[in-house]
């Protein structure tokens, strides 16, 4: 099964970037170019059904099946980038991390009004990344219809603060 070999393959880290935390490192993944293949097809296959226009990948670990996953489907992919390292003209979105804050940033024709938008991240732990990924979607008019993971921390319940823009969250691996 392939949520199966996807836990195998990945490789916890411990105490990484926190004294605490058991990283969930996909690496080892991405070393194994048929596991790539068959991971880009099967997120591509629970997306069936849903109309997508763009996916939108978070920075950084989203770009790496976000724009495989945008080649499948045949869509445009768009890279939602942390502050400051976008060249062009930019909306912002900050966000509360448990020390501190962070904020995201897309260009600011990166969607027209009314498209339906794929958010791709890697993994899903509180949800906070992808809420203000959402409502920087929301911001430029375009509609949240889905979000895709690789990996979803389910004790956390980051699926019930997406319920708000999406009700479809996909995921490979739950933990
Ligand atoms: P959230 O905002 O709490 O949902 O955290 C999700 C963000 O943190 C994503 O962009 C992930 O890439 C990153 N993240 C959090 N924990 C891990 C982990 O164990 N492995 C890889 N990325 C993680």
């Amino acid at each position: 099964m392939l949520e199966t070999r996807i836990k195998q393959t990945l490789r916890d880290v411990a105490d990484f970037p926190k004294p605490g935390i058991i990283f969930k490192d996909i690496t080892p993944v991405l070393k194994d170019a048929a596991l790539c293949a068959e991971i880009t097809k099967a997120l591509a296959d629970q997306l069936k059904g849903v109309k997508i226009d763009v996916v939108a990948g978070i920075e950084s670990r989203g770009f790496l099946f976000g724009l495989a996953l945008a080649q499948v489907l045949d869509v445009p992919f768009v890279p939602i980038r942390k502050a400051g390292k976008l060249p062009y003209k930019t909306i912002q979105q900050s966000y509360d991390l448990e020390y501190g804050s962070a904020t995201l940033e897309v260009h600011e024709d990166a969607f027209t009004a009314g498209q339906n938008v794929l958010i791709h991240d890697d993994l899903l732990a509180t949800g906070g990344t992808v809420v203000a990924a959402s409502k920087l979607v929301n911001q430029l008019q375009a509609n949240v219809v889905a979000y895709s993971f690789l990996i979803s921390l389910d004790f956390l319940n980051g699926k019930d603060r997406l319920n708000l823009f999406s009700p479809n969250t996909f995921s490979l691996v739950s933990y």
